[in-house]
């Protein structure tokens, strides 16, 4: 090594020892008789003096000294003077007597600098990478990620997991996301297709006698993306055979409880708690909860039908739904123009055609512009029905029952995080399962997997897969952390029949499913044991453990929301040669809208 320390490990032991140190200058203050830097590298910062002991011609060149410069120094460990330890540095006890500096890399004056406090714009922060990843809270976060996906490798092999790499370069697997293609040079007119996830590569597998899978896989998924995704995102990704919801749900336990004491100090009381779809749309409105807090949704269409309310009346008599959440006290904290606000929201937003509210006042009366539609008896049912006291905020909304879930599970986040429901560094931990099979996708009128078309509905309810498809309840699990969803799997089908059966429901002719899937069909019918599995965002674990926002800042080198890399600029033209060998031929803008 060019250095005998990193700049974080110098302490009061080491008074007298003649070091020499590498990094980056953090900062530089002249004062007059000698030059004070704080050198930096991702251990820490070391205080490095020049002064006259240091030489002319050593003085002479620290003088040039600018942020961000990388350099060399040597001299010996001193105790700093009386009054000017610094105790919020680790290294503040103890500063380097420079007397040899050698310039490794002169900086440019830089876009930004890692040590600024108001943060550049995320444009030019992913442009200039190696500056933004030299942030100490970048390096922070790389580090958890190490972390994390160390200790679960640890934990797999622990398991007697095996680690398996599968294709990049295959054929597609459907997630339910457009597929990245790559086009094939040798077979022209033919595609490799990116992996969604290693799927059908780890159920083959199980089916090979491996029953203990695990890696940590690069997917991919061309999608239009939301604030917390990525079109290459990692995950753990998990297979077991001989196994039913239970073991796989009990792996995924353990390495929850164990991440969650070694990282955060917590203790998780196992098993994680359970709870239906049914019953979290019921409850919540969403397939993943945020359960830090309360503040559950309490259906009223029966007292809805009641009122005189024309809006309620109608909902409840179309067969739709009249919901709402009770925000505690909250009463006052809410002015007309906030209600606005919220109507707003929950229109453009999420399709509701508006927003009731109630408000109870001190004597317990419920004030409300719609009130005079209700009879003394109703208000005192509603009252009940939502647990009412004074000073509490009722919101409710009338729609279908998905609107009703979407607007509320959004006013429920929204209210929970205005009114400070919950410890942000709370972390809660909870399993949704028994997913639909299916979802009916209304424009197209067709039924399309829910989770992905090789998961195994519950035997009970494999009498109506063909008769009553949407009433089918999948073997499905989806680990729940903070209101985000963490990981999901399923048990599979493992039964040639009921596969070739899945596919034709979803639209998929006998010949289409052997042409795309002929050889787990196959596969199926030469030994395929029982199986399941489930994958983890590893992407995601480290932004909730780590406490962050944005997924981008969980990676070392994300794409934006346009799905580029601003640093190398990817995606990028080629050559025309390239894509001859590739007999591609591109399409102009007004040649593709014909
Ligand atoms: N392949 C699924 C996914 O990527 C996970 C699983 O079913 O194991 O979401």
């Amino acid at each position: 090594m060019l250095r005998t320390h990193t700049c974080g490990e110098l302490r009061s032991a080491q008074i007298g020892l003649e070091v020499t140190l590498c990094g980056w200058v953090d900062s530089y203050r002249d004062h007059g008789g000698g030059l004070f830097v704080d050198l930096r590298d991702r251990y820490g910062k070391t205080q490095v003096v020049f002064s006259p002991e240091s030489g002319a011609a050593v003085q002479e060149a620290s003088r040039g000294l600018r942020c961000e410069d990388v350099i060399k120094v040597r001299g010996t460990i001193n105790a700093r003077p009386e009054g000017t330890v610094n105790p919020k540095l680790i290294t503040g006890e103890i500063e380097l007597r420079c007397v040899e500096l050698e310039i490794l890399n002169k900086c440019k004056t830089p876009p930004f600098l890692p040590t600024q406090q108001d943060l550049p714009g995320e444009d030019l922060r992913l442009k200039h990478r190696y500056l933004d990843l030299r942030r100490p809270v970048m390096q922070e976060t790389l580090l958890l990620r190490s972390r994390i996906i160390k200790m679960m490798r640890d934990y797999f092999e622990e398991h007697q997991f095996i680690d398996v790499e599968t294709p990049i370069l295959g054929r597609s697997t459907p997630e339910g996301a457009r597929d990245y293609l790559v086009p094939s040079r040798v077979h022209h007119g033919q595609f490799y297709a990116l992996p969604q996830s290693p799927q059908l590569y780890k159920q083959i597998l199980m089916m090979a006698g491996y029953d203990r899978y695990v890696q940590v896989a690069r997917c991919f998924r061309d999608e239009d993306l939301r604030a917390d995704r990525q079109p290459e995102f990692t995950q753990l990704d998990v297979e077991m055979a001989f196994v039913d919801k239970d073991d796989v749900i009990g792996i995924i336990d353990g390495l929850v409880q164990k991440t969650a004491k070694e990282l955060k100090g917590i203790d998780v009381q196992l098993p994680l708690p359970q709870m239906t779809f049914d019953e979290a749309m019921e409850r919540y409105g969403h397939d993943a909860p945020d359960l830090r807090f309360g503040m559950e949704l309490i259906d009223a269409t029966d007292l809805a039908a009641e009122s005189d309310f024309r809006v309620f009346k109608s909902v409840a008599e179309a067969g739709n739904r009249v919901r709402g959440i009770n925000a505690k006290g909250a009463a006052d904290k809410y002015s007309r123009r906030l209600i606005d606000e919220l109507t707003e929201f929950v229109s453009n937003d999420f399709g509701a055609k508006g927003l009731a509210w109630f408000k109870v006042e001190a004597d317990g009366k419920l004030a409300s512009p719609i009130a005079k539609n209700f009879s003394e008896e109703l208000l005192a049912k509603f009252k009940e029905r939502y647990d009412a006291e004074p000073g509490d905020f009722i919101l409710i909304v009338a729609d279908k029952f998905s609107v009703t879930c979407k607007a509320l599970y959004a006013l429920r986040k929204r209210l929970g995080a205005e009114l400070k429901l919950y410890d942000p560094s709370e972390m809660h931990f909870s399993w949704i399962v028994e997913f639909p099979m299916f979802d009916h996708d209304e424009e197209e009128d067709r039924w399309v997997a829910m989770h992905h078309p090789f998961t195994a509905p519950r035997a009970q309810d494999l009498e109506h897969l063909e008769s009553d498809p949407g009433k089918c309840r999948a073997i499905a699990y989806d680990l729940v952390i903070n209101g985000s969803e963490a990981g999901g799997g399923t048990i599979r089908i493992h039964d040639n029949k009921i596969q070739q059966k899945v596919f034709g429901l979803l639209g998929m002719s006998e010949e289409d499913a052997k042409e795309r899937f002929g050889f787990l069909l196959d596969a199926l019918q030469y030994g395929a044991p029982p199986h399941g599995g489930i994958a983890l965002g590893i992407d995601r674990w480290v932004m909730l453990f780590g406490g962050l926002d944005n997924i981008r800042d969980c990676i070392a080198f994300p794409k934006t929301q346009r799905a580029a890399d601003l640093m190398t600029d990817a995606p990028g033209e080629v050559d025309r040669k390239q894509l001859e060998e590739l007999a591609i031929k591109v399409l102009r803008q007004d040649e593709l809208k014909k």
